[in-house]
């Protein structure tokens, strides 16, 4: 944890029963911190509070960091608490158990993830909105151009979101709930939110729902619409199916020979 001075060790238990390790970190007497907030160095501490931090596991045991994080009084800033090395402020884990969340995040439902660590699912929640919120606001779709949108259902139900992926990166770079057509207004708006422009956009990939065709003619002017090669299978194979089932309606309803020249009788 690169555990540095003003900071050390204080105290460790590890407890055989409860599977836990306890570590305490404290700051030597007198030590002096830069402000929070303008960087300004050799803050005095004013007070301190006590927090606990789940930390990765060591082994099988439950690791937790117990430490006194000080306030400084910065005389630009006031009384502010300082940034430690191994956590950001207001989380409930370390920098290294937020790495290992998000990572699982990505392999595993987040409910999965919270029952393997032994954590609250919304408390993992909370870490994934926080990087994800960072990541996306600084995500840049200036170049973004060919783009693909398709509904896809949450849940059971008819509870729908609707994706639009970059085709050329092969990334998502929006969703929204919904499936009509201000969910292109909607990604117009994020689009122009992240120095993309729609009138770049030449060319989209989607279903033929008219919606998605009615929010495309109007947000973005000069796209060309593909439609995806799947759902137009998809409804070729229905509307052919459709054909069978009648033709087979008709075949059972009269005596005249079915496609194969042979009569229906009785046995
Ligand atoms: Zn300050």
């Amino acid at each position: 944890m690169n555990v540095e001075e003003p900071w050390y060790i204080k105290d460790l238990k590890l407890d055989s029963i409860s599977k836990n390790l306890d570590i305490w970190l404290d700051f030597r007497r007198g030590s002096k911190f830069p402000c929070s907030k303008c960087g300004k160095p050799n803050c005095p501490a004013y007070d301190t509070k006590e927090k606990v931090l789940r930390h990765i596991n060591y082994f099988q045991y439950s690791t937790y960091l117990h430490c006194r994080v000080p306030r400084v009084k910065c005389s630009n800033c006031g009384v502010l608490q300082i940034r430690v090395p191994w956590a950001r402020e207001l989380s409930h884990f370390t920098l290294q158990m937020e790495a290992t969340i998000l990572e699982l995040a990505k392999k595993m439902p987040v409910l999965q993830a919270g029952n393997f660590l032994g954590e609250e699912d919304k408390k993992l929640w909370r870490v994934i909105h926080h990087y994800v919120d960072e990541a996306r606001s600084k995500e840049d779709f200036s170049d973004v151009s060919v783009i693909g949108t398709d509904e896809t259902s949450r849940k059971k139900g008819h509870n729908y979101l609707t994706i639009v992926a970059d085709f050329e990166d092969s990334k998502v770079i929006f969703a929204c709930e919904g499936k009509d057509s201000s969910t292109i207004t909607s990604f117009s708006e994020d689009l122009q939110n992240h120095n993309g422009d729609p009138s770049n956009i030449r060319k989209v990939c989607c279903d033929m729902s008219p919606s998605y065709i009615s929010g495309i003619s109007t947000e973005l002017p000069n796209a060309e619409i593909t439609f995806d090669k799947f759902h137009v299978m998809q409804a070729m194979n229905e509307s052919v199916n459709e054909v069978r089932i009648e033709e087979q309606k008709k075949i059972r309803n009269s005596k005249i020979p079915n496609s194969y020249g042979l009569q229906k009788r009785k046995i």
